[in-house]
């Protein structure tokens, strides 16, 4: 059951316009090559590379993540890898949410393999409280606590992505 909102549409529209105003100080220099992890990022990556006035080339990866459970596997497997050359370019990963913090780590790895000059991590939301593996967020929208949110690209067994707030799910 849909419960009360933790990020509203409002709150989201603020914090994309803080996040593009940090990323294009982040530019100066730099080839950028925005990487969305599929697919919780569809909404917050097009959102915030809108805007962005200046250019920046968009790939996507997918690994497995929680399929219909709302705990975490634990191992994450390649379902969907990129087609840009990031060899020395500026990599910025993108992602809905750092929870546990083993997607991202794998996802970087999976990077890495390719030589960018750089990674960076963009995540919406990070739970901190309930990380496994620490991981360095370079530019976040917000904490939030220890609940199973969906909407803005947050699913529940594909459900709810497309919802405009963000909201707990109760059991
Ligand atoms: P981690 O590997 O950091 O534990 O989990 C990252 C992935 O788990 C996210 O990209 C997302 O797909 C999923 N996830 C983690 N927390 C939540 C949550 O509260 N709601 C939803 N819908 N997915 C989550």
């Amino acid at each position: 059951m849909l419960g009360q909102i933790v990020v509203s549409s409002e709150e989201i529209e603020a914090m994309l316009e803080r996040l593009a105003e940090e990323l294009e100080a982040d530019f100066e220099g730099k080839a950028p090559v925005f990487i969305g992890v599929l697919k919780g990022c569809v909404f917050f990556l097009t959102d915030l590379t809108r805007r962005i006035r200046s250019s920046v080339e968009l790939d996507f990866i997918q690994v497995s993540s929680y399929g219909a459970s709302t705990t975490s596997s634990g191992s994450v497997v390649l379902v969907k890898d990129i087609t840009v050359d990031v060899r020395d370019r500026d990599v910025y990963l993108i992602e809905d949410i750092v929870d546990t913090g083993i997607t991202l780590t794998d996802v970087i790895k999976l990077i890495e393999a390719r030589h960018p000059k750089s990674i960076q991590v963009v995540a919406l939301l990070s739970k901190p409280s309930r990380r496994k593996i620490e991981v360095d967020v370079a530019f976040l929208g917000t904490e939030i606590d220890d609940l199973f949110v969906v909407g803005y690209g947050l699913d529940y067994a594909e459900a709810y992505r497309n919802l405009p707030d963000i909201r707990v799910l109760e059991e």
